[in-house]
């Protein structure tokens, strides 16, 4: 498959349509970003890497963080998760609140921002040094060495995280999150804040499409069936209540997160990262989806 062509002819399809989104400004850091950056990065099989645009820059990944502490939580206690958090779509935004009063503090999947507080705080009780361990296993998946949390964006955060505050209270209140709320958020913070190109960012998930293991070091680090079902989380949930559209215009498993970033995933073939700031109205980058939709149709390369 001609990758490179095709993205340089996405590219210049894309970057002629009126962008209509808006950066992430509810973060301040976040909102600091030049809106007008456009990169695109695939990584096939044979871990060739093809780029396009402002695909070497680095960006906050943001929720996309989620995926790595889920298959991080879920390779450790493997189905015992299901307790603690669901795997059902939620039809909902991706910080809202009303499910979980109705659903006693379960929330629906770790992709919502109540499901990855749940999983933050498994992360504290199972890593001991959770911070490091996650920065260190990104640091493999990526093979950068110079992956890092981006201190800013994190504080920034938190100083206007009310939402997310009142999310992890709530969820407490249930009996649902064991250590104390500022610490969940801050190592929740963190994790959103990590810093990653888009060349990383289709490298990190490159585990996800080779079913658990990782291409470099061929670690199997998740099971097939672990792995299989890491993408159908993704293809369920990765778009919070654009997911069904996703799966309708892209067909492929994925994730977005705020800082404009989206990845998806071809099992057995490719992985690829956009980033492009401006978001629609779900939160997910406007440009990122119309990258996506392009790519799938015209490669006929989908799950579909
Ligand atoms: N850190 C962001 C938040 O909690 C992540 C949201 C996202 O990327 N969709 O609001």
């Amino acid at each position: 498959m001609a990758y490179q062509d095709i993205l340089d002819g996405i590219y210049n399809e894309v970057i002629q349509i009126e962008n209509t989104g808006k950066v992430a400004d509810y973060i301040p850091e976040l909102a600091k970003v030049d809106a007008n950056k456009f990169g695109i990065a695939l990584v096939d099989k044979h871990q060739n890497v093809f780029t396009k645009g402002d695909a070497l820059e680095k960006f906050s990944i943001q929720s996309i963080s989620k995926v790595i502490t889920t298959s991080l939580i879920f390779s450790k206690i493997g189905n015992d998760l299901w307790e603690r958090v669901g795997y059902e779509p939620s039809g909902n935004s991706f910080n809202s609140l009303v499910q979980l009063e109705n659903e006693n503090g379960i929330p629906r999947n770790p992709f919502i921002n109540a499901g990855a507080l749940v999983i933050a705080d498994l992360m504290l009780d199972h890593f001991e040094n959770p911070k490091k361990f996650l920065l260190d296993f990104v640091r493999d998946l990526t093979e950068n060495p110079n992956i890092n949390y981006n201190e800013n964006v994190a504080q920034s955060e938190k100083a206007f995280g009310y939402r997310n505050a009142a999310l992890v209270n709530f969820i407490k209140s249930f009996g649902n999150i064991k250590n104390e709320p500022e610490a969940v958020l801050d190592f929740y913070y963190h994790q959103c804040s990590i810093e990653m190109t888009c060349v990383d960012l289709a490298k990190c998930f490159q585990v996800f499409s080779n079913n658990g293991v990782i291409p470099k070091s061929d670690k199997k680090f998740l099971s097939t069936s672990k792995c299989k079902r890491m993408n159908a989380l993704m293809q369920m949930c990765g778009f919070y209540d654009q997911a069904g559209e996703f799966t309708f215009k892209v067909g492929l498993p994925g994730k977005s997160g705020v800082g404009g970033g989206v990845v998806a995933v071809f099992p057995n073939h490719y992985t690829v990262a956009v980033w492009s700031p401006k978001l629609n109205k779900k939160g997910n980058s406007f440009y990122g989806l119309e990258t996506l939709e392009r790519l799938t149709t015209e490669t006929s390369l989908s799950i579909f």
